[in-house]
């Protein structure tokens, strides 16, 4: 079980990063992997402090996650070999600097700059070009370092989708339940329990949150760093990611544009849970207090996508059993249970 040894949120966070540096035991030598963006907003404020501090620091700017920025990244962890590595950005940014320092088996630490997903705090990461398009173990953050204020600078949009990734656990942990008594799946009462509990403290504070102070914020990041936690003692991402999540990659895979993670996770939610008879118009009523997505076209994505992403869906993870397994998911099934809940008129 591999877990964050510091996890510290709060306003102004950021200038903490080399005293943590130090005393998770490091002295001489860095690698930032940030985006463009992000090398603005805090890349460059934490090259600086650990340069005063005379740690010798390399950078990298991706574009994306794709298997070649993650190959550009390794490169750079052989050639200058630093002692750990940061990934500073968005969800993109730290999935690369996640993959790649775990095959390079250097150390990773986050300092994430959105709250969209919680890929901030988990073991697990999704690059695009892999055979398979969803997330994959990697390694557990040794520290995380999430500033409010940073955070808070970013479109409000990606908060708002943090909070479906999180409200996603209610159907995700589910699905766990259900694959135990199915197939005799190893479950964890305690990994699902903190994914379940995250998920009701964001329902219960979604007023708070929509609001986009920092107190509302710091809810959603303990949500989410609980939801990474929980992963890295299931060892996989099952307490976080079932149907719903299926639902989203699939919709990633037959929509021309997408929404973000979290968002279809949302939606993918209110459908999920309606499949497993549990409150699915909590989930929608939740969902619409935040403003996020309920809807296909609240998605900005057609009917037609959204039905072929139900049939796709039980595909995209065969091996992982859920809800969808227990139904037959044909085209006319996929329109009814959109239509029941809502997703399309
Ligand atoms: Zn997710």
């Amino acid at each position: 079980m591999q877990l964050p040894r510091e996890v510290i949120v709060g306003e102004g966070t950021i200038d903490t990063v080399t005293d943590v540096f130090q005393r998770l035991g490091f002295s001489e030598s860095a690698l930032v992997v940030t985006g463009q963006k992000t090398m603005e907003v805090a890349g460059k404020t934490v090259v600086e402090m650990l340069e005063d501090r005379r740690v010798r620091v390399n950078c990298v700017v991706v574009k994306s996650s794709t298997v070649n920025e993650v190959r550009t990244v390794e490169a750079k962890i052989r050639e200058f070999r630093p002692q750990v590595v940061f990934g500073i950005g968005g969800g993109t940014k730290i999935d690369v600097a996640k993959i790649s320092s775990a095959n390079q088996l250097v150390p990773f630490i986050s300092v994430p700059t959105t709250a969209s997903h919680d890929g901030i705090a988990s073991p697990v990461a999704s690059v695009k070009g892999y055979e398979k398009p969803y997330s994959v173990m990697a390694q557990a953050p040794l520290a995380i370092i999430a500033d409010t204020e940073i955070i808070l600078k970013a479109p409000k949009r990606f908060s708002i989708s943090g909070c479906g990734d999180v409200v996603a656990k209610l159907t995700a942990v589910r699905d766990w339940e259900l694959a135990h008594k199915v197939r005799k799946e190893y479950y964890g009462e305690y990994a699902a329990s903190l994914a379940r509990m995250s998920a009701q403290l964001v329902i219960e504070n979604a007023e708070l949150i929509k609001e986009n102070t920092e107190e509302g914020l710091r809810v959603l990041l303990e949500a989410l760093i609980s939801c990474g936690v929980a992963m890295s003692i299931a060892g996989s991402s099952r307490p976080c990611s079932g149907s719903e999540h299926m639902f989203s990659h699939a919709l990633d895979l037959t929509a021309l544009r997408h929404a973000l993670h979290g968002e279809q996770c949302g939606v993918g939610t209110i459908m999920m849970a309606f499949l497993h008879g549990i409150n699915w118009k909590t989930v929608k009523q939740t969902l619409e207090t935040l403003e996020a997505p309920t809807s296909a076209s609240e998605l900005g994505v057609t009917v037609e996508e959204v039905v072929e992403a139900l049939v796709k869906a039980p595909t995209v993870r065969p091996e992982r059993y859920t809800i969808l397994n227990e139904v037959n998911m044909d085209s006319h099934f996929a329109e009814k249970l959109a239509k029941n809940t809502g997703v399309i008129e």
